[in-house]
């Protein structure tokens, strides 16, 4: 496995460890070139799954890229390495289970903001900035008034941003213009 930090093939595992459930196994491992340490984990894919753009081109479904993406947003948040890889197996079982036709990298986005909604709102917050693609300040501060409207976290004298959840969340796969963000290839190749 290349090492993400220098590129390096010289990696070594130091460690494996499967899931209580068996459903993947977690590997350390160590670059010996530049000392870097990272995991990964070894799961089973059931079925190719393929994705629509929003300009109609159709391409392999990215487990990786999902998973970076979902990272991004959870950065720094209390949100386990577990709990992540946890949330992409349970979208990719989601999207293996969809049997009639493609799925658009829309809906794929949809899925991962109703579980970040419901998670950890800043991660949802970030996921969905990225997702959007918002190229106007209005627009963030519209998306913004619509999850204000439904939550209460910013309630005067709610400061616990960890406590925050947002469970009515209405996702609008749309807003604010129908522009969705292909062009970072969020989750696919
Ligand atoms: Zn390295």
């Amino acid at each position: 496995m290349r090492c993400p930090f220098c590129a390096s093939v010289d990696t070594q595992v130091k460690d494996s460890r499967m899931a209580e459930d068996g459903s993947y196994i977690k590997r350390r491992r160590f670059c010996s070139e530049c000392g870097s340490r990272f995991t990964t984990f070894e799961r089973i894919q059931l079925k190719d799954i393929m994705v629509k753009k929003s300009n109609g081109v159709v391409v392999p479904f990215e487990r990786e890229k999902l998973l970076k993406s979902i990272q991004v947003a959870c950065k720094k948040r209390p949100i386990s390495d577990e709990r992540i890889e946890k949330i992409v197996s349970s979208i990719q079982r989601q999207l293996e289970a969809n049997t009639d036709g493609e799925i658009t990298s829309k809906e794929i986005g949809v899925l991962v903001m109703d579980i970040l909604s419901n998670l950890d709102i800043i991660a949802y917050i970030r996921f969905a900035s990225v997702y959007y693609n918002f190229d106007k300040k209005e627009d963030f501060l519209t998306f913004i008034d619509t999850i204000k409207k439904e939550i209460s976290i910013f309630d005067e004298g709610n400061k616990n941003l960890d406590a925050m959840s947002y469970n009515k969340c209405t996702i609008n796969p749309d807003f604010p213009n129908n522009q969705v963000n292909d062009k970072n290839d969020l989750f696919e190749k």
